[in-house]
C-alpha cells in the first residue's frame, strides 16, 4: 500500500490561502489591489473587530460582469494575465489570480458587483464554495465582503491578536495605500467612526495630518536626492520632531508599500548623529530604482524587498534622509502637491524579467551633496525668558520650547573650541589675576587658540600668574576664573596619562565652560547664546544623547485648556 495520498480540495485550498492570508489586514490589501486594479477612486474599508468579524471593501471600479464574478472566485483566475508574455509587463498590482479565492476558503465572502451594463450579481461563498448566486441591484463597482476569517481554520485563529491589534495592522494598510496612490480617496470605518479619511486630492496636508496628526504633517518637508543607483524623494521631519516608533517611516519601492527591516535599519543609521538614541524621523520615503535592480519576491506577502546593490541603495537612504533632515525643504503649507512621483506601475513579483516600469519625464532634483554638513535651516526664534534659571523659554512659529541652557552651549562651544565659530568675548574694563599652579601657564598656553575663540584672553604675568583681559560674553568673572582654575587642573592631573581623544577632550572642555543649570541669564545673553546654537554644526544633538529642549505646539496647548483650536 502506498502512503501518498491524495489532498482533497478543500485541504489544498486552505494551505494556499495560509501564503496569501495571515490575518486580516492581508485581506485587505489584497482587496485594496484588486479595487486599484479596478480604477477605483474611492475606496471605502470597513472594519469589526479588528477585521476578524468582518472586513468590507468597496470600489467604485469598473465591476465585473455577472459571468466573471464567478469565475473570479475560482483559484487561478484572473482578467490580468493571459499569456506568459504579460508576466513580462506588468502592470498591476496583483495578477496570480489567487487572492479571492484564497480568502474565499477560510472566510465567508460576499462579493456584490457591477459593470454597469445591467443589472448585478451577488455570489456568496462559504469555507471554500460557492453557495448562492443571485442578480441584485449593485451600482457600478464592486463590494467584497468578508466576515469570520479563519472561523473554521482554528489553528490560525489562534495566531490573531486583539482587536485593537488587528485593527492596528489593517489601518496601517490602508494609510501606506493612501500615500502610494494619493489620487485615490480611502476611508476605513469602524461603525460609526471615521478611522482615516482621505480626500484624493494628491500628496496635501490633509492626507499628511491623517496619516501622522496635525503637529507632525506641518514639519514635514519636502527633500528629493539622486544618485547613480536611483532617486529618493518624500517628506521628513527635522532633527528636533523624532518619533519613537519605526511605524513612523513609510517606505516605498517604485510605488509599491513596502515593509523592509533593512531600509528601517539605514533611516536608523541615517538618523543616528542627529537624533536621540532609538529615535527615527518621520518620514515618507519614496525610492525608485530600476525594476531590474530590485527583487519584490522575497516574501510571499511581497512586503521585503531585496535590493541588487544594497551598498549603494543604503548609501542614498542615508544621504537623503540626512539631506531631507538637515536643510531647508518645502513644507506643505506652501508646497503645491507634487505629481505622483513614480507613476505606480508595480514590477510584480516574476522571475527577474527586468519589466520596463515607465519614468515619466525627467524629474529635476537637487545633486548629492558630499561637502560637509548640511547646515539647519533657522526658523527665527524668540527669547521670552529664563525658567527655574535653567531652561530658556522661547517661541517660534507656532511652537513653544523650553531649550536646556546647558546643553545649548554646550554645542556652542564644542563648535568654537573645534572650528573657528566664535563665541564673542567681552574685555574686562579691569582685568582680573590669577595666581595658577605650576606648570599652568604652559598649559593655558597650549589651549589659546582654542579659548580665545570661546571668548578667552590673558596676558602671561610671571611663571604662575595671568591677568584674565576678557572672557566669554555669558560669563561672570568669578565664574570665569574657577573655570579656567578646573580646566588647568584636569589637564595637570592628566598629564603622564594617555590624552583622551581630541573629540572627547573637546566635548569635556565645553561641559566644563558652559553655563550651569540655576544659573541666571539676561533675554540678550539668552538670543546670542540661542542664535549662536543654530548656527551649530549638530544643534540637535546633544553628547550624551539627552534631549535638548521641551517643546509644546499651540494646539497642544489650546488642547490642554479644552480652547477650541481656530
Ligand atoms: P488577481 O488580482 O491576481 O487577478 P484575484 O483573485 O485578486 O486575482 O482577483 C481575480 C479577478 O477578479 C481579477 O483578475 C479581476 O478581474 C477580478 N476582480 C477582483 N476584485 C475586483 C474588483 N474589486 N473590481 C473588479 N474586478 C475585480
Ligand atoms: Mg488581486
Amino acid at each position: 500500500m502506498g502512503k501518498i495520498r491524495r489532498l482533497p480540495e478543500s485541504l489544498i485550498r486552505r494551505i494556499a490561502a495560509g501564503e496569501v492570508v495571515e490575518r486580516p489586514a492581508s485581506v485587505v490589501k489584497e482587496l485594496i489591489e484588486n479595487a486599484l486594479d479596478a480604477g477605483a477612486k474611492k475606496i471605502v474599508v470597513t472594519l469589526e473587530g479588528g477585521g476578524k468579524s468582518l472586513i468590507r471593501v468597496a470600489d467604485d471600479g469598473c465591476g465585473m460582469s455577472n459571468e466573471d464574478a464567478v469565475l473570479a472566485l475560482e483559484r487561478h483566475t484572473t482578467s490580468k494575465i493571459a499569456t506568459e508574455e504579460d508576466l513580462y509587463r506588468i502592470a498591476t498590482m496583483g495578477f496570480r489570480g489567487e487572492a479571492l479565492a484564497s480568502i474565499g476558503a477560510v472566510s465567508s465572502l460576499k462579493l456584490s458587483t457591477s459593470d454597469g451594463s445591467g443589472t448585478g450579481v451577488v455570489v456568496t461563498m462559504d469555507n471554500g464554495a460557492v453557495v448562492c448566486t443571485e442578480p441584485a441591484s449593485v451600482p457600478r463597482g464592486t463590494t467584497v465582503e468578508v466576515r469570520g476569517l479563519f472561523r473554521h481554520v482554528p489553528a490560525r485563529l489562534k495566531y490573531l491578536k486583539t482587536d485593537a491589534i488587528e485593527q492596528a495592522h489593517a489601518l496601517r494598510i490602508v494609510k501606506m495605500y493612501a500615500v502610494a496612490f494619493p489620487e485615490v480617496s480611502f476611508t476605513v470605518l469602524k461603525g460609526a467612526e471615521t478611522l482615516f479619511f482621505s480626500a484624493g486630492r494628491g500628496w496635501d496636508l490633509s492626507l499628511f495630518r491623517a496619516l501622522y496628526d496635525g503637529a507632525v504633517a506641518h514639519r514635514l518637508k519636502f527633500f528629493e536626492v539622486e544618485t547613480a543607483v536611483g532617486k529618493a524623494r518624500g517628506w521628513i521631519t527635522p532633527p528636533d520632531y523624532p518619533s519613537g516608533r519605526t511605524s513612523a517611516i513609510y517606505a516605498f519601492v517604485n510605488g509599491r508599500p513596502v515593509k523592509s527591516q533593512a531600509i528601517t535599519g539605514w533611516v536608523r543609521e541615517a538618523g543616528r548623529f542627529a537624533l536621540p538614541e532609538g529615535k527615527v524621523p518621520f518620514l515618507v520615503l519614496f525610492l525608485k530604482v530600476p525594476p531590474e535592480d530590485v527583487d519584490v519576491n522575497v516574501h510571499p506577502g511581497k512586503w521585503e524587498v531585496r535590493f541588487r546593490d544594497a551598498d549603494a541603495v543604503r548609501a542614498l537612504v542615508i544621504n537623503s534622509v540626512r539631506e531631507g533632515m538637515m536643510t531647508e525643504g518645502k513644507g506643505l503649507q506652501q508646497a503645491t502637491p507634487p505629481r505622483p512621483a513614480f507613476t505606480p506601475r508595480p514590477a510584480e513579483p516574476t522571475l527577474d524579467l527586468g519589466t520596463k516600469t515607465d519614468s515619466g519625464p525627467p524629474q529635476t532634483s537637487r545633486p548629492l551633496s558630499l561637502s560637509g554638513p548640511p547646515r539647519l535651516a533657522a526658523p527665527p526664534f524668540r527669547v521670552v525668558g529664563q525658567v527655574f534659571d535653567t531652561f530658556i523659554a522661547a517661541e517660534q512659529g507656532e511652537e513653544f520650547l523650553l531649550l536646556d541652557q546647558h546643553i545649548v552651549s554646550e554645542r556652542v562651544l564644542f563648535d568654537g573650541l573645534k572650528k573657528g565659530a566664535e563665541v564673542p568675548g567681552e574685555s574686562l574694563l579691569l582685568p582680573v589675576s590669577l595666581e595658577l599652579p605650576a606648570g599652568a601657564v604652559e598649559v593655558l598656553e597650549e589651549l589659546r587658540p582654542r579659548l580665545k575663540r570661546v571668548g578667552f584672553d590673558w596676558v602671561a604675568d610671571g611663571p604662575q600668574k595671568i591677568r584674565l583681559t576678557a572672557v566669554p560674553f555669558y560669563m561672570r568673572v568669578e565664574t570665569a576664573t574657577a573655570s579656567i582654575r578646573e580646566i588647568v587642573e584636569d589637564r595637570l592631573a592628566q598629564s603622564g596619562a594617555a590624552l583622551p581623544q581630541e573629540e572627547d577632550y573637546l566635548n569635556r572642555l565645553a561641559c566644563k565652560l558652559a553655563v550651569k543649570a540655576n544659573t541666571p541669564l539676561t533675554v540678550p545673553e539668552m538670543e546670542r547664546m540661542v542664535r549662536l546654537w543654530q548656527k551649530t554644526e549638530n544643534p540637535y544633538t546633544c553628547p550624551h544623547g539627552r534631549p535638548i529642549f521641551i517643546r509644546m505646539s499651540r494646539s497642544e496647548m489650546n488642547r490642554a485648556v479644552l480652547r477650541p483650536s481656530r
